[in-house]
């Protein structure tokens, strides 16, 4: 075993953290008020190459390890959580055209995406289908060389301003996986428009809205895959995600932290700082050891992916604890503000409605404990 980052990791953290810090940091929390989507950025981080992280260098991509991809997630997490998601769905998609495309596909779309001429969003989920992802209902129906799309899909991160959605839809009849193709669909398709814009409690600089399909009629080129196999497609993918939620969580939690060590060391009451009061340094203490413990897990998880080795439990793990863990510690940076932490005066409170969801998406932290759970007891009879 070894703890320590390699050289190129350690680069890879430390220009993405200098980044954040100038590009990002200053201007999260006005993006948070205006709900903005710095789609501006998105230019730039393609030029740091992190718009390719999951494309190889013969489409433009820069290729990284899983674990160098948590560190760029973690990192960009601390300055701003929207535009770290608004990234992993777009190398996720990126990832599944790579993947799981056929040659006219990657050569089509990927330079594309990797350049940021192209912004990815991924639809799996709909009103009646959450959890049981595979219960899908927008239906896909094929007529000679094409498909023909119709159904309603909803929470589309980035949802309006991408412009390549993956869509999940199914070919046939039924409520489970078989039948569940994957598409890709570009924005401007006749028959396909954008529905609801989500009014969330957090994450305001991440659009989620509603896509519409009606008579959207698509080549035959457009699937991914083969027929009747998306779901696995989507599942083999939302693993990775499951460790980019665990790393970005581990982000918002360090920020979150680091605000609130600071403050309990200027903070004055009863004549000394608050951190001199053991209750404060408990809590402080606390926070620490489950970052790094979250830390700890979301790197190896990363690393079981570099490895090759089977990493479903170990992604749903990092990716369970990280995000309760950032709940918790979010929670008691506010309180360690006090009513300065309730105010936006400090990021703390925009730190604690964005970290929510990551007990909510990529599969909530309930599903996580069933896929872990189910993984000790093996099959249960009666
Ligand atoms: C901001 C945001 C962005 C999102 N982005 C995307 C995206 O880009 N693409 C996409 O496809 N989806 C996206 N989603 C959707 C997200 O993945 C779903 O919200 C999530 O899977 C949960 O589904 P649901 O909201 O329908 O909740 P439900 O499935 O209805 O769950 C409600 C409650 O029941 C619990 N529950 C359900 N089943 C079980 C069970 N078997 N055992 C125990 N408890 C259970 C859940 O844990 C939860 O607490 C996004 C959601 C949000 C809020």
């Amino acid at each position: 075993m070894q703890f320590e980052l390699d050289e190129e990791q350690r680069e890879i953290r430390d220009t993405v953290r200098r980044f954040t810090e100038q590009e990002i940091t200053p201007h999260a929390g006005e993006w948070d008020e205006q709900n903005h989507f710095p789609r501006e950025l998105f230019a730039q981080l393609a030029e740091l190459g992190l718009l390719g992280l999951s494309a190889p260098e013969e489409y433009g991509g820069s290729p990284l390890d899983r674990l160098s991809c948590a560190l760029v997630y973690e990192e960009i997490a601390k300055g701003d959580m929207a535009t770290a998601v608004g990234l992993g769905v777009h190398n996720m998609v990126t990832g599944m055209v790579m993947r799981f495309g056929n040659d006219e596909q990657r050569q089509r779309y990927l330079p594309a995406l990797v350049q940021g001429k192209l912004f990815g969003a991924f639809s799996l989920s709909e009103s009646g289908s959450g959890s049981d992802a595979a219960s899908l209902q927008c239906r896909a129906q094929r007529q000679d060389d094409s498909y023909r799309i119709d159904g309603t899909k909803m929470w589309v991160s980035n949802g309006g301003e991408a412009d390549l959605y993956l869509l999940m839809a199914r070919l046939g009849e039924g409520r489970g996986p078989a039948g569940i193709t994957c598409f890709l669909i570009e924005k401007g398709t006749p028959g396909f428009s954008f529905g609801k814009l989500e009014r969330k409690m957090g994450l305001h600089a991440s659009p989620t809205r509603e896509l519409l399909f009606d008579n959207c009629v698509i080549p035959s080129g457009q699937r991914i895959g083969e027929e009747g196999k998306g779901f696995k497609l989507a599942l083999a993918s939302l693993d990775g995600g499951r460790v980019n939620v665990g790393a970005i969580s581990v982000g918002v939690a360090q920020a979150a932290f680091d605000v609130a060590s600071k403050y309990a060391r200027e903070r004055e009451q009863f004549g000394q700082p608050i951190g001199a009061f053991q209750g404060m340094q408990f809590l402080l203490a606390d926070m620490a050891m489950k970052i790094e413990a979250a830390r700890l897990l979301t790197y190896e998880a990363a690393w079981k992916m570099d490895k090759g080795q089977d990493a479903i439990i170990a992604a749903s793990m990092a990716k369970c604890f990280a995000s309760d863990m950032a709940m918790e510690v979010t929670t008691n940076a506010v309180q360690i503000l006090g009513g300065a932490g309730y105010t936006r005066e400090f990021p703390v409170e925009r730190y604690m409605r964005d970290i929510k969801v990551a007990q909510i998406f990529e599969g909530t932290n309930q599903v996580q404990r069933m896929i872990i759970g189910r993984s000790i007891l093996g099959p249960l009879s009666s």
